[in-house]
């Protein structure tokens, strides 16, 4: 990685981050069709050199076992969340990986407090923990649909008015608390259209392979269109932060939605900058205590050190 490149992919996602303090007013502010000027054409291979960037990037958090990064992934339905794990992790090593899906909670789950469930999941030292939803919904879902609410039991004065205010302020703390003890938070929001949307749920029911995908639940959802625009806008302006900046990708393109994964991902790893870790003296000795020792069980005729030979060291 040369400074070059860490400085095109900062570039690339600066348009995309929520200024910490800034109003969102989504449809104002970010266009789901903006591409940046890239082509389809060019995008196959950008997301290549983006997906083994984040492969190294991994081994070497994976080696140096320090810090563990969560990416949470927000959308609408149909917004593309799954084909961007699936598209943006496809050269990572599935052992540092940990994807976690957020659905309707359960009775455990709702008799614990709202962050309880998210806490459970997230990754380890070392690891990319990945949210396909997550404690954001706690301020989306469950504000569009206060019955939601209703089922997690708060105490009387815990769910009056102010709680989005709390909720935002509590999830900003626990992130802080995250960030500061070796776990940066990674948000991305894939902004759809309402147009693209329709196309897509129609495209779910007209292909029998992409049936599966496409409940009644959504279009009911759909209906909620604005209220959810509202809420996200809100959840942005209230949870973008210093530490942890929300970034909206937009979403109507998938290739370049999946770059754009790619590189706000791509960007935090590369700030954090993981290292193999260096022997030290002691173990570095035993090293080549052992390569001698192995050198010495080389069979007749056989090369002494068969890996320098072939590697040229
Ligand atoms: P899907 O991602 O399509 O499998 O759908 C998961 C569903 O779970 C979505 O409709 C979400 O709105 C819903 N969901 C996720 N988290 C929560 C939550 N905390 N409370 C209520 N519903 C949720
Ligand atoms: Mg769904």
């Amino acid at each position: 990685m040369t400074d070059k490149q860490a400085r095109r992919i900062a570039e690339f996602i600066a348009p995309l981050r929520v200024e910490p303090g800034s109003k969102v007013d989504l449809a104002r502010d970010f266009d789901p069709r903006y591409r940046a000027r890239l082509r389809k054409r060019d995008s196959t291979e950008l997301l290549r050199t983006g997906v083994s960037l984040l492969a190294e990037y991994q081994s070497r958090l994976a080696a140096q076992d320090t810090y563990g990064v969560l990416l949470c992934l927000q959308a609408l339905d149909a917004g593309g969340k799954d084909g961007t794990i699936r598209h943006v992790m496809s050269g990572v090593n599935p052992q540092g990986v940990r994807v976690s899906s957020f659905k309707v909670p359960s009775a455990e789950e709702l008799d614990h407090d709202y962050l309880w469930r998210y806490a459970r999941q997230l990754p380890a030292r070392g690891e990319i923990g990945i949210f396909n939803r997550s404690h954001y919904e706690e301020v989306l879902v469950v504000r569009v649909h206060p019955e939601n609410l209703e089922r997690q039991r708060l105490p009387e004065d815990a769910r009056g008015r102010g709680v989005w205010k709390r909720r935002y302020r509590e999830i900003n703390d626990w992130e802080r608390h995250l960030c500061d003890n070796g776990f940066p938070v990674v948000k991305i929001f894939l902004n759809l259209s309402k147009e693209e949307q329709r196309t897509r749920f129609l495209k779910r029911i007209d292909l029998p392979e992409k049936n599966w995908k496409f409940s009644a639940a959504d279009i009911r959802e759909r209906a909620h269109w604005d209220e959810y625009q509202r809420a996200f806008s809100e959840m942005l302006s209230a949870t973008s932060t210093s530490w942890a900046p929300w970034y909206v990708v937009p979403a109507d393109r998938k290739w370049f939605a999946r770059i754009c994964a790619a590189a706000v991902l791509a960007h935090t790893l590369i700030e954090l900058d993981p290292r193999y870790p260096e022997v030290g003296k002691a173990a570095r000795k035993e090293l080549l205590a052992a390569k001698r020792q192995l050198e010495g069980e080389a069979p007749e005729g056989a090369e002494r050190d068969p890996y320098a030979a072939e590697h040229g060291d």
